[in-house]
């Protein structure tokens, strides 16, 4: 059974909950200003031994990034509240970390307002392939746009800090390469990747004219492709595409001529990024570009997973998607200067990992008839 958040909100009211009754003794810091704070050196003293621990909200938490970032703030000995609506994110993923005495898991749809005592906010709440994001279009632009205006709403009322997790999709099929953050995109407004993309634009939008209208501190990370360990077996992405067709020995379908490129960033250093840029000063609110820097083409990467696997699967073409970028890569001057941030893990080497998290998965009876199920179709 999964433990639940104190302050679950349904339908736009903020719910009512137990820290919220005592808004003046878990921090000083947090306390809203139309609430009345106590102050006294006994209450201080209270304060800090009710407070030790940061308190993190993690929207998405139960999806691919969201577990491996919960986890690893945990293991820094943070509170963390992992929220989630499980559209993509399962509870497995987090199963882990069920028992933990700081950690709780919150059944909640961000598209609704949610309120709860927090110092910092990670806004991970999206679905992030484009088979899940355009499943329910409308959907996918009110997570990100009403999600961001809700979460904007949570930080401001509590003071928050607040990081968003943008895109690289918001330069779409970008004619800068390699992409700065000061490229504005090259993105179509109307096909079928724009609710993704175009969420997360007006997402971007909506932080910073929160930090410019009401001083907010925010922190936006456009994040480039990441792969890893927890990704979703059929979420059609091309990292867990190809491992599992090549361990199942099924085609490797490469869309198009398999000439456009991605640059691929491993989990655990994706999240370093993160965490770094939460832990900038104030004056560093992004956007800043988090990904890797090396550039392959996607034929390049079949060919890898093949070799690697020691599959024996073919390479067959399929019709490139709408839209589909043609190139890809951050430029990350950016993240290297503010962050002192640079990813250490080889593409190579973040297969080796994300393999092995497959091969055992699909030792799994279910999720292999599952996915046997799905190519039948
Ligand atoms: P994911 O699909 O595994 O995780 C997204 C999580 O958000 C899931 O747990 C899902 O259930 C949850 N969610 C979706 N809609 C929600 C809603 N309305 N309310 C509450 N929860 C909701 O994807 P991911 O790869 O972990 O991506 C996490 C974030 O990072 C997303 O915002 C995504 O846009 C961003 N991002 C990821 C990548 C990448 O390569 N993985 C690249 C760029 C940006
Ligand atoms: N791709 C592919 N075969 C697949 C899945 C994806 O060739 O089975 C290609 C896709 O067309 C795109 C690239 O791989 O050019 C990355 O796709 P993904 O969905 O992983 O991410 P995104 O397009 O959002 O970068």
């Amino acid at each position: 059974m999964a433990k639940r958040g104190g302050g679950k909100s349904g339908r736009g009211e903020p719910a009512a909950t137990a820290k919220q009754d005592l808004p003046s003794l878990l921090s000083p810091s947090l306390t809203p200003p139309d609430h009345p704070r106590l102050s006294s050196p006994a209450n201080d003293a209270a304060n800090r031994i009710m407070h030790l621990q940061p308190r993190i909200l993690v929207t998405g938490g139960s999806g691919f990034l969201g577990s491996h970032l919960c986890e690893r703030l945990l293991a820094q000995g943070a509170n963390v509240l992992c929220l989630d609506n499980f559209f993509t994110g399962t509870r497995q993923n987090v199963e882990h970390l069920l028992d933990h005495k700081h950690f709780e898991l919150i059944r909640h749809d961000v598209t609704f307002p949610y309120y709860v005592e927090v110092d910092e906010i990670y806004n991970l709440a999206c679905p992030a392939s484009p088979i899940h994001y355009q499943h329910d279009p409308v959907q996918t632009t009110k997570t990100s746009v009403h999600g961001a205006i809700n979460m904007l709403g949570l930080a401001k009322r509590v003071r928050a800090k607040i990081l968003q997790a943008s895109t690289s999709e918001v330069y779409g099929d970008p004619n800068v390469h390699p992409q700065t953050e000061d490229y504005w995109g090259h993105v179509n407004p109307i096909g079928p990747r724009s609710c993704y993309d175009e969420g997360k634009r007006c997402a971007e939008t909506l932080f910073f004219d929160y930090h410019r209208q009401h001083k907010l501190r925010i922190k936006v990370a456009r994040i480039f492709n990441t792969y890893g360990p927890r990704m979703h077996p059929n979420d059609g992405r091309v990292v867990s595409n190809f491992i599992v067709q090549s361990l199942l020995g099924r085609d490797i379908t490469v869309y198009g001529e398999g000439a456009q490129t991605r640059s691929f960033c491993y989990v655990d250093d994706l999240i370093d990024g993160l965490m770094r840029l939460m832990g900038t000063n104030d004056a560093v609110t992004g956007p800043i570009n988090i990904g890797n820097p090396v550039e392959f083409t996607i034929l390049e990467l079949a060919t890898m997973i093949i070799e690697m696997t020691g599959s024996r699967s073919k390479i067959v073409r399929r019709p490139l998607p709408e839209n589909d970028p043609r190139q890809r890569r951050p430029d990350i001057s950016k993240a290297q200067e503010h962050l002192g941030w640079q990813p250490k893990t080889p593409l190579r080497e973040g297969l080796i990992r994300t393999i092995a998290y497959f091969e055992q998965l699909l030792t799994q009876d279910g999720i292999k008839a599952s996915l046997a199920k799905e190519a039948a179709v």
